[in-house]
């Protein structure tokens, strides 16, 4: 655990029956992570799938946190919360489980197998920038900043809900 607290944010999405109340239910467990605190949740976006269209919507959302955890620790946690909801998911519903992604951290660049940040998919992600802006429409993201990146979000289809 490292003395200092950090800044993160996380993106979370789910396509299960209900993926609403799943990724509200990670929201919650978010808050209950060791030394850290929810700041602030975006609402929840309705987004095409991303490859195959013979699948439910995904529903999205992003997360601003403080924590003492390592990045690596943190990753750990949110791999646990994914854990936890598939193992809910095969007993209880659809196919599709829930997706957490760490997006940023603080200012760190990694290239790890296990972790990359900032999180190497996001500038190209509507459903993650969007949100991203409800909650920090002032962010950069290494020199980039997030306002410019969404001039360029064109034919999304996202829909607030
Ligand atoms: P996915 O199935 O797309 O959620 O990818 C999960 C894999 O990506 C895991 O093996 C993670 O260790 C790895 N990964 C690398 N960078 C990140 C990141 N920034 N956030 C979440 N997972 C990551």
């Amino acid at each position: 655990m490292s003395e200092f607290a950090h800044q993160a944010y996380i993106g979370l999405g789910s396509n299960l029956n209900g993926p609403r109340e799943h990724v509200e239910q990670a929201l919650i467990a978010l808050k209950r992570l060791p030394v850290t605190r929810l700041l602030a949740a975006s609402p929840c976006y309705a987004s095409k799938p991303v490859g195959p269209q013979d699948q439910p919507d995904f529903i999205n959302a992003v997360a601003r946190i403080t924590t003492r955890l390592s990045p690596l620790a943190l990753l750990d946690q949110l791999q646990a919360l994914e854990q936890q909801h598939q193992r809910r998911r095969l007993r209880h519903w659809g196919p599709r489980t829930l997706d957490l992604d760490l997006l940023l951290f603080d200012d760190l660049s990694l290239d790890l197998p296990r972790l990359k940040l900032p999180h190497p998919a996001m500038q190209e992600r509507a459903f993650v920038l969007f949100p991203l802006a409800d909650i920090a429409p002032e962010l950069t993201i290494g020199a980039t900043r997030l306002e410019d990146l969404l001039l360029h979000m064109k034919d999304h289809d996202l829909q607030r809900l």
